[in-house]
Formats: C-alpha cells, structure tokens, sequence
C-alpha cells in the first residue's frame, strides 16, 4: 500500500466538496480532493439547474460541476479520482484509504460524500432517467409546468414534491404501495387537501412508459387485487428516500438511524476533533446546490481554524 501525509483531505465533489477545496486552497492548506464513485455528485444527473444564484439563464447540471471543479483547481486543489473505501479515526492522524490500495494520513478531513436518491430498480426508470424520470422535484419540476406527473412514494418527501408539484403542474398522481402513509399527519393532511393531487392506495408501478420523446405514461398495479392501467403522464418522480454515503464512517462518527452524520449546532464539526461534514451526508432536509456549497464553505473555515489553533498546518 503506497503512503502520503496531507494536511486537509476532503472526499466528495460533489458541490460542499469543491466549495471545501476553493476556500481551503486560496488558504494555502492545500486541499486533496478525492472525486469519489459519482464524481461530481447528483448534480450530474440532472439536466438544468436554474436555481443556483449567478447563473441567470440557467445552467446544465454537468457543466455546472466542471465549473466548480475547474474553480477549485485554479487555486491549487489537487483533484484526483479514486473512492474512500477505509478510515480509521481511532488515532490521529487520521488515516483513510483510497480505493484499497494508497493510504493516506490527514490532519484534517472533510467528508462531503453525499447522498444518493434510492430508485425503484426498473429498467424502464433507467432508460428514461433525465428525459421524464426525476427524484428532485424542485430541481426538474419547472419543466413540467401545466402537465400531468406521478410521485411515488409516501414518506414526508413524497407528500413535500407532490405539494410543491400540485402548484405547477396540473395533476399530480400519487402512488403509495401501501394502505396508509408514512409521512408525518400534517403533511398528509395537506395532500388530502390539495384538489389536483390524487392518491392511488395499494398501488405499485409495474412499468414506466414513453417513447424517444421521453415518459408518456405509467404502467400501475393494484396490489389487492392485481388490476393494472395505465395512467398519462409525462413526469415521473421517485421519492422513496435517500442514503447516505456513510457507511465507511460506522463505529467513528456520530450518524442518525439513517445514516446521515450528526454535526453541531452551527457548525461543521462532527463528533471527532478535525474531521467536518458538509452537504447532503449531514443534511436531510434541504438537500440544495447551494445550501451544500453553504456548508462546504463553513467546513473549510472550520478545518483552518482548527489547524491554525493546532498549530498544525
Ligand atoms: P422515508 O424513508 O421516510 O419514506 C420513504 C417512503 O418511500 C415510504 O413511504 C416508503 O413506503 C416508500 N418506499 C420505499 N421504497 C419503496 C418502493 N420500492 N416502492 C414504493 N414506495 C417505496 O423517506 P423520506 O425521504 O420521505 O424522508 C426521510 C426523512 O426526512 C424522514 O425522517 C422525514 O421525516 C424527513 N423529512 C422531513 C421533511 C420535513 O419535515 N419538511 C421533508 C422531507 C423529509 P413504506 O411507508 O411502505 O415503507
């Protein structure tokens, strides 16, 4: 296994990780950057962002990232592929290991290894992922303004884009797979009041349907009594849920029953001195571009402070 000593080493690119390397870069602590498995993050999945400020006419998530990228490189962020796939913040300094094979020991870590949105598994979703497929409807519901959609899930996100698509779109189905949903009473009560939302009970989706256009319809099936029909839509939301990418930091950091990582009031700090946590693996409700790159920014900050009251960097 080949050895390196960094000062501040984040994990992630998505935007808290590169927001991370632009503030510590232009600090002179000379950021690592590991792209990790998705390397720019969920924004690469998506087609426009058109609510990241400074970008009036909108901008392709994709490209957006390499702008974030391209930022943090102008200031010496060294860039690298490769995936975290060990750690060890038992003794400091802390080690962490790259893709099983280059170990790395850190004075200081940020982990903005975010999140990723858990997808039904239906080849049909993967086919049109992007072209009528979402599982962000404040990023993709805009283009959908006037239409007929379908979210599916019944947890308090469910119910969140479902309310926030009944204003834009037409109609909004719901399909929950079971008798009853999960979400909290008051944000049910407000799909149960919502005219244009219509929940299908006991319903799961069989089959999305479209042509090269993208999504026209979804295929659903009436788990009681096995019914299926067809319903016209032209977007499809998937709101079963998040994971965060969290798994390698069990048994050291402090995480909720979900997984995410449990900071400070205020802050950036986790449970272990020096090691911060910024963007969508600390944060499961807001889950914005910006609000990331917020945290990613207070990260930095945090971990100079600390090197400098270390006397470390
Ligand atoms: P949850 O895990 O709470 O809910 C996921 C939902 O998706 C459940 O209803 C589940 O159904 C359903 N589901 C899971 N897999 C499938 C599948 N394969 N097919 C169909 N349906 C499926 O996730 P959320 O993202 O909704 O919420 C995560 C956390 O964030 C919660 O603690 C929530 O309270 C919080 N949150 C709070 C908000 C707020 O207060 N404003 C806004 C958004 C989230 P089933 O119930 O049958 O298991």
């Amino acid at each position: 296994m080949t050895q390196e000593n960094v000062d501040v080493l984040i994990l992630g690119s998505g935007p808290a990780g590169y927001t991370a390397a632009v503030y510590a870069s232009r600090a002179n602590l000379n950021p690592v950057l590991y792209q990790g498995g998705q390397p720019g993050g969920q924004l690469t999945i998506t087609n426009d962002v058109e609510n990241f400020p400074g970008y009036p006419e909108g901008v392709n998530g994709p490209e957006m990232m390499m702008d974030f990228q391209n930022q943090a490189q102008r200031f010496g962020t060294d860039v690298r592929t490769g995936l975290a796939t060990q750690v060890d913040f038992s003794s400091y300094p802390y080690k962490v290991v790259i893709d099983g094979q280059h170990e790395i020991t850190a004075k200081s870590v940020i982990i903005s290894t975010g999140a990723s949105a858990k997808w039904l598994g239906l080849p049909s979703e993967d086919k049109y992922n992007g072209r009528g497929v979402s599982a962000c409807a404040v990023c993709d519901g805009f283009f959908y303004r006037g239409q007929d959609v379908a979210v599916v899930g019944a947890g308090d996100t469910a119910c969140e884009e479902a309310t926030y698509l009944s204003k834009l779109c037409n109609k909004v189905y719901m399909l929950v797979r079971r008798d009853e949903m999960r979400a909290s009473k008051i944000m049910q009560a407000r799909v149960m009041n919502t005219k244009n939302i219509e929940v299908f009970w006991d319903t799961e989706t069989d089959e999305i349907l479209g042509d090269e256009n993208g999504v026209n319809a979804v295929r659903i099936k009436n788990k009681k009594n096995g019914e299926t029909r067809e319903i016209p839509v032209t977007g499809f939301f998937v709101a079963i849920g998040h994971k965060p990418n969290s798994d390698i930091f069990k048994g050291y950091l402090d995480m909720d029953e979900a997984g995410y990582l449990l900071t400070k009031p205020d802050s950036t700090a986790t449970n272990i001195e020096g090691v911060f946590a910024a963007g969508d693996i600390q944060d499961k409700n807001y889950r914005q571009a910006v609000t990331a790159a917020g945290t990613g920014c207070m990260a930095a900050l945090e971990a100079e402070r600390y090197l400098a009251e270390k006397e470390l960097a």
